[in-house]
């Protein structure tokens, strides 16, 4: 679940450190680094000793007894799986049926989530093993039926009147679930008479259609050019590597893969543009049909988000504009160019720490920074890192890439790691780390129905524990360099995390904007105006490339419904609550408790508890003062 856009490899740039004959020696680490990870092939997965997997057997023994759990959830051979939830349908009136209704259906998705946890974790482990394939597909195929079977809970509650509703919420049988059903309700305005709502549930497949085409060209069918390095190299260019590509200190191959990418999406440009067409028209008709007044209002009405948290985030990184501006024109001339491309953009501006650290030092700086927290804190994580095993440490052959937290009710917060001993993967372990420690918390003081937080809070505990490790990592810097690339990191992080986000927010809003107003998207207006924001964005300083014109087309975010919005106010509230805990003991103990209240209010109410109110603009006004003063802090480095 990270999603800073920067993402700091071995592979780094020695443009300010370093003189220019080290870039040389930098760019032949690209090929040793290929080398060194044949010699250092990972091992097979019944290889790992168990100190550096995972602890699966603490959720199930063995493949056998999740087997035998998952016969007994499975219910009825026939349909109904699952009779003693559809006794109720129509009952939904009387609150005794809807209290003995809730009770079974959340037993049973309990239940479920438990056997999808273990049969996920095990396919992760080794994506080519045929049994947790199989495995994975039946408790799939289950929960896809207890979902279909279990549909008609939430339009039966809606055709209930006012009087009806309120009575049902109002009823002490059904306290525990007043929330929920608070959630529920609040739709009833935008519900439709049962035979419309029957069409629009038809449709739902079709509208979709444009998401996965999206998905299909960029996946599987689209391929692009290599990409050429300084001395006629060619490496493979997808979607994947081109990030690799971008933060690499040649500058012709981060030209070349910036080119070849873009260029590949314009080869499609009429076709992507219509795919993004059919995307937001499908928003606006669901909009239109439930009778919002606008794509946006539909998009953020179910968690309660106001308006005005989007339109406050644009409006208070607008006015900071010039910050970026001044980082734009200070990384020119720390990378001595004659001119800035977007392509010049995410080369690390320091070399990363040679001292690597394994994966002990890495565990112990990680519990170490969160001291800050209370000991209380501090030891649950400590334990969960070393003697309960939540996390599978390295890479092994067929196991899944990248890095995550999951897990459910009734399982400890595992999380997946290929730990190579880069800084970058010591911040993996603190932002997932963070992820996991809320999510103990939040089941630990939760019942299961409110246990799971919102996505709109989902990245504030891992990029606040980011943030400490960091403090933490500054603190113990040895080197001014050391120093440097933590700040450059952090620098970074709200560039590609607010500014770059917000930016793609407002492009989305304007495209919705547009066709709620019946205009046409066309190739060419997209082009324009996505410069246009790029321009002012970024500056002057920067030189826009023709082959920027198409970069929209490849974003996949666009054929979501707002959410890249998101990840700038998530970043902001976790940079305001840490100022704010580090600062105030009180503010420290109201942070604890956000991170066990899961979601049993709504985000904007859980981050107002805690201390933030994303209605109003402060956090991101702090968050970019923030930024303002590690700009500082870097030129004083340098
Ligand atoms: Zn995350």
């Amino acid at each position: 679940m990270r999603f800073f856009a920067t993402k700091f490899s071995t592979i780094l740039s020695g443009l300010l450190i370093l003189s220019t004959t080290s870039r040389g020696e930098c760019m032949n680490s690209l090929k040793t680094n290929n080398i060194k990870e044949e010699e250092n092939m990972p091992v097979a997965r019944n290889e790992v000793p168990s100190k550096d997997r995972w602890n699966v057997e603490a959720l199930y023994l063995n493949p056998e007894s999740w087997k035998e759990d998952l016969h007994k959830a499975q219910g009825a051979g026939k349909m109904p799986k699952w009779p003693e939830l559809s006794k109720y349908k129509g009952k939904l009136h009387d609150p005794k049926a809807v209290a003995s209704l809730f009770d079974s259906y959340l037993e049973l998705q309990r239940k479920l989530e438990k056997l999808h946890t273990y049969a996920h974790l095990r396919l992760d482990e080794d994506l080519g093993n045929d049994t947790f394939k199989s495995d994975f597909g039946m408790i799939s195929t289950l929960i896809h039926e207890f979902s279909l079977e279990t549909s008609w809970i939430e339009p039966e509650f809606l055709t209930l009147n006012d009087e009806q509703f309120r009575q049902l919420i109002s009823d002490s049988a059904l306290t525990p679930y007043r929330f929920h059903l608070e959630k529920i309700g609040r739709m009833r305005p935008h519900t439709l008479a049962p035979q419309q709502e029957e069409l629009l549930a038809l449709s739902g497949k079709s509208l979709d259609t444009a998401h996965r085409a999206f998905g299909a060209l960029n996946n599987a069918d689209l391929t692009f050019k290599p990409a050429i390095d300084s001395k006629g190299a060619e490496f493979a260019l997808s979607n994947g590597t081109y990030a690799t590509y971008l933060r690499s200190p040649d500058r012709a191959l981060r030209k070349s893969a910036f080119e070849n990418i873009h260029r590949g999406f314009e080869s499609y440009a009429n076709t992507l543009c219509e795919l993004i067409q059919g995307q937001v028209q499908s928003h606006l008709f669901v909009a239109r049909a439930r009778k919002f007044n606008s794509c946006l209002e539909a998009a953020l009405f179910p968690n309660q988000i106001d308006r005005s948290v989007y339109e406050n985030l644009i409006a208070s990184v607008r006015a900071r504009l010039p910050l970026l501006h001044q980082y734009v024109s200070l990384r020119k001339k720390l990378m001595k160019l004659p001119d800035i491309h977007v392509y010049d953009l995410y080369v690390p501006l320091v070399e990363e720490a040679e001292a690597n650290m394994d994966y002990e030092e890495a565990r112990q700086a990680v519990v170490a920074s969160v001291a800050p927290l209370g000991p209380k804190y501090q030891d649950s994580l400590k334990k969960g890192l070393l003697e309960e095993r939540w996390v599978d440490i390295y890479e092994n052959i067929r196991k899944r890439s990248g890095a995550y937290s999951s897990g459910c009710y009734d399982s400890m917060p595992y999380i997946l790691m290929n730990y190579h001993g880069t800084l970058n993967d010591v911040l993996t372990l603190a932002h997932e780390a963070g992820h996991s420690m809320h999510s103990l918390l939040s089941r630990t003081n939760q019942p299961y129905i409110y246990s799971q937080y919102p996505i709109f809070v989902a990245e504030v505990a891992s990029t606040f524990n980011e943030q400490l490790l960091l403090k933490h990592l500054k603190s113990k810097a040895k080197s001014v360099r050391d120093q440097a690339f933590l700040v450059n990191y952090q620098i970074e992080g709200i560039r590609g995390t607010i500014f770059r986000q917000t930016l793609f927010a407002e492009f989305e809003l304007q495209l919705h904007k547009w066709a709620e107003e019946g205009v046409t998207l066309t190739p060419a207006l997209l082009k324009k105006h996505y410069v246009q924001l790029n321009k002012e964005y970024y500056g002057p300083d920067l030189t826009v490339d023709p082959e920027l014109e198409i970069e929209w087309a490849r974003i996949p975010h666009f054929y979501y419904n707002f959410y890249v919005y998101q990840y700038a106010t998530g970043l902001s509230a976790a940079l305001a609550l840490f100022q704010k805990a580090m600062n105030d003991e009180g503010a420290k103990e109201k942070y604890i408790e956000f991170l066990s209240s899961g979601g049993s209010k709504y985000p904007i109410d859980l981050l107002k508890g805690a201390g933030v109110d994303m209605r109003k603009s402060d956090s991101v006004n702090a968050a970019m003062d923030y930024f303002e003063s590690l700009i500082g802090e870097l030129k004083k480095y340098l």
